[in-house]
């Protein structure tokens, strides 16, 4: 009998360590000694990490109306004004596209500085206030527009809070859904046959879709539900996890919708995505601050676009 009950509490205790263990290095997602790194403090509202194939990260400061950049010690300006930018990523030649909300646009920095506008209207009428966007292989260009943004005294024009893609031939803008509460974060799976669209609103979860040919999405469906705050910014990694901001930090679920844990950051990120020298940091945008974490995985689009899949 003793030895049973000694069984039985060491199979509970052996239990309790193999949980705490997944969930500190998240199945192996983290090196064993992780730590929740504070990169620099101070700012007003961040959002919108990108890495740059230079080797830099910029990130958007929107109540400062600038886009920063951290060169791995100090945080200094990269663009201003920025027409409160929000949301980042990286094109496949290395541009940065920016969702702007003040500017009600979504823009591309050239190789020499200069902006190119990419979509400000959509049949006729303003954009809300695109917040963050996505790239596929072949240039098209995915974006999502709630009205959080839209300036003071100005006024939603479009019916809907609506996805876009802007095709990457025609350069025209494409709605391709138009039922989601206050779409935010998105992001592809490793083949870009399944695209991840955060719902901020109410549902506060994750849509999963199929992506058919003309940029349509088919087959959505809820993948995963935040249950602490909502989804921001989201990120896809290699294998397909998907890596989402939430109210207490940064929660990663399996391909399956599967919660396999949770990175518990001081402030509330908004948006993340991966980066640094081997792709491995993941770098958080989180309130007033900005903060990193190492991993043993990489973004789903590789190291030096960007990481934003
Ligand atoms: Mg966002």
């Amino acid at each position: 009998m003793k030895i049973a009950i000694s069984m039985l509490l060491l199979t509970i205790i052996t239990s309790a360590w193999a949980q705490e263990k997944s969930q500190s290095d998240l199945g192996g997602l983290l090196p064993a000694d992780a730590k929740v790194e504070k990169l620099a403090g101070g700012l007003q509202f961040i959002e919108g990490p990108a890495w740059m194939p230079a080797g830099f990260l910029v990130f958007s400061d929107i109540p400062a109306d600038e886009i920063k950049k951290w060169d791995g010690q100090n945080v200094s300006t990269f663009r201003a004004p920025s027409n409160n930018s929000n949301g980042n990523t990286i094109d496949g030649e290395g541009r940065l596209i920016s969702c702007e909300h003040s500017g009600r646009r979504v823009v591309r920095m050239e190789k020499d500085g200069s902006l190119t506008v990419l979509a400000d209207s959509y049949q006729g009428k303003k954009l809300n206030s695109p917040n963050d966007a996505v790239v596929q292989t072949d240039g098209t260009i995915w974006f999502t527009d709630p009205p959080y943004g839209i300036p003071k005294g100005q006024k939603q024009e479009q019916g809907h809070n609506y996805v876009f893609a802007i095709d990457a031939k025609t350069k025209e803008l494409h709605a391709v859904a138009s039922d989601f509460d206050h779409p935010n974060g998105l992001c592809f799976s490793p083949d870009e046959k399944k695209l991840y669209v955060a719902d901020s609103g109410k549902p506060r979860h994750i849509r999963v879709f199929d992506v058919a040919a003309q940029h349509t999405l088919e087959n959505g469906k809820i993948f995963c539900a935040i249950d602490k705050g909502v989804p921001d910014g989201i990120r896809c990694d290699k294998d397909g996890n998907i890596w989402s901001s939430a109210g207490e930090g940064v929660q990663v679920f399996s391909p399956e919708g599967k919660l396999i844990g949770k990175i518990l950051v001081p402030e509330a990120p908004a948006n993340l995505c991966f980066g640094g020298a081997d792709g491995k940091t993941l770098f958080m945008t989180a309130r007033t601050g900005l903060y990193s974490i190492r991993t043993n995985t990489t973004g789903a689009r590789g190291i030096f676009q960007g990481g934003t899949r």
